[in-house]
C-alpha cells in the first residue's frame, strides 16, 4: 500500500532509533511520542533535506549557514542541542543534519549507553564529522556525561585500562565528530554539558497552517487524496504536533477506505475523530478526564500534581511529561506554586460554570 516517493537516497544512518518506554498511555492517538507501530511511518513521512522540512523557518536558516560553513572547512558541525516535547522534529532534524554533511548519523539515547564502555565504543566508532545523536540527553548517567566532557571538547577519551592496583588509564584520540543531542527537558540538563553546545534550538509547538502542509505532504506519500478543508480538520487537532498530524492521518485514511472510496473529505475527517473521540481542540478522553478531576474533584484546583496523578491512576512523571504541556500550552490549565488549576477555558471546553470568583472557590488553606 504505502510507497516512498521521496528521492532514493542510500540510508546510511544507522537505524537503531531508540524506542520511546512503554507506559499506560501508549495507546493514544495524540501521544506525541514514539511508538512501536509508528517506526515504518517515520521513515516513511521523515523529510531527507531542510528544504523538505516544513516550519521553523529562523533556526532552518541559521542550520544551513552552518552547515555550510563546516562542510567549506571540511571540518564537523558545532555541537547542537535540540529541545522540545516529543514528535516535534527532532530525530528528523539529526538526520537531515547529518545527510546534509555527507555523513553517517550514529543514533543512539541517554539511558542505553549504559556505562563508560560502550559510550567509548560508540565514540571509536565514528568517522570523521559524523553525526552522533544522543535522544534524551538528560537521561545519561553522571559517569557517562563526564566521560563525554573531553570527547566533545578535545576529540578525546580516556580509558581504563585493567583494573586494581594495575589499572592504567590511556588517552585515546578520536576523529573530529558533531553531537547533536535531543531533549524534551531542558531543565534536567546539567550546566556543564548545556555549555558544551555551540547551537541550542527550542523547537515549539507547530501552527495551524504548517501542520496542514504536513498533513498534505503526508497523504502524498501515503498515495492518498485529501481535501484542503479536511487537512484542516486534522491540523486543528493534531496538537501542534507533526507525529500527531501523521498519525490522525493514518487513522483517517483507514475511516476513508472502509466507509468510503479511499479519499479523505471533510465529513470522513471530522466522522473519523469523533469515533476516535478525539474533539476540535484535540484534546482525547484523558485529557477531558484530567480536567474534569481538577474541576469536578478539587474544586477547580489548585491541586498538587501527586494527587493528580493518583487520581488519573498515572506515575507523576507521565502528568507532567505526556499530559500537561500541551494543556498548560493551550491554556486549559495554569499551574501555581500549591498545584494545578483549571481555567476558564477549560470550564468553557466541558460545557461547565465557572464558580464565582471569591464565591465559590474554597478559602485558602482549606485542608480538602
Ligand atoms: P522527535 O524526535 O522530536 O520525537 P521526529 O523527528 O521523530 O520527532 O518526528 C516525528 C514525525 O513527524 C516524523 O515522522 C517526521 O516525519 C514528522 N515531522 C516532524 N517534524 C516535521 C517537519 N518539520 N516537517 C515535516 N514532517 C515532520
Amino acid at each position: 500500500m504505502a510507497k516512498p516517493k521521496t528521492p532514493g537516497r542510500s540510508p546510511r544512518e544507522r537505524t537503531e532509533m531508540p524506542s520511546q518506554t512503554a507506559s499506560a498511555e501508549g495507546s493514544r492517538v495524540v501521544e506525541g511520542s514514539r511508538r512501536p507501530d509508528d517506526e515504518r511511518f517515520d521513515r516513511l513521512f521523515r523529510p531527507t533535506s531542510l528544504d523538505d522540512y516544513i516550519g521553523q523557518e529562523k533556526h532552518k536558516q541559521n542550520l544551513r549557514v552552518f552547515v555550510e560553513a563546516a562542510r567549506r572547512r571540511n571540518e564537523p558541525l558545532d555541537h547542537i542541542l535540540l529541545c522540545g516535547p516529543p514528535g516535534l522534529g527532532k530525530t528528523t532534524l539529526a538526520l537531515i543534519l547529518a545527510r546534509e554533511m555527507g555523513v553517517t548519523l550514529h543514533a543512539t539515547s541517554g539511558p542505553a549507553i549504559e556505562h563508560k564502555g560502550a559510550l567509548a565504543g560508540l565514540l571509536t566508532n565514528l568517522q570523521q564529522r559524523d553525526v552522533l545523536f544522543v535522544d534524551e540527553i538528560h537521561r545519561l548517567t553522571a559517569a557517562v556525561e563526564e566521560s563525554l566532557y573531553p570527547a566533545i571538547e578535545s576529540y578525546s577519551i580516556d580509558i581504563m585500562m585493567g583494573d586494581g592496583p594495575h589499572a592504567s588509564t590511556i588517552n585515546l584520540p578520536l576523529q573530529p565528530f558533531s553531537l547533536v543531542g535531543a531533549t524534551t527537558r531542558t531543565g534536567l540538563l546539567t550546566a556543564p554539558l548545556l555549555s558544551r553546545f555551540g547551537y541550542v534550538m527550542r523547537l515549539d509547538f507547530y501552527p495551524v497552517e504548517e501542520l496542514v502542509r504536513i498533513v498534505q505532504r503526508s497523504a502524498r506519500l501515503l498515495d492518498v487524496a485529501i481535501a484542503e478543508e479536511a487537512s484542516v480538520e486534522i491540523a486543528q487537532r493534531a496538537r501542534g504536533t507533526p507525529r500527531v498530524a501523521n498519525r490522525l492521518l493514518r487513522r483517517v485514511s483507514d475511516f476513508a477506505l472502509v466507509l468510503g472510496d479511499g479519499s479523505i473529505d471533510r465529513d470522513i475527517a471530522v466522522e473519523s475523530c469523533d469515533r476516535l473521540e478525539i474533539d476540535q481542540a484535540g484534546l482525547d478522553e484523558m485529557d477531558r478526564r484530567l480536567m474534569s478531576i481538577i474541576i469536578d474533584t478539587y474544586e477547580g484546583g489548585p491541586v498538587g500534581v501527586e494527587t493528580l496523578a493518583a487520581a488519573m491512576a498515572e506515575p507523576r512523571d507521565t502528568i507532567e511529561d505526556v499530559y500537561e504541556p500541551y494543556l498548560l500550552q493551550q491554556g486549559f490549565i495554569g499551574r501555581t506554586p500549591r498545584g494545578r488549576i483549571a481555567t476558564r477555558k477549560a470550564y468553557e471546553h466541558l460545557g461547565k460554570t465557572m464558580p464565582v470568583q471569591g464565591g465559590g472557590a474554597p478559602p485558602q488553606g482549606t485542608l480538602f
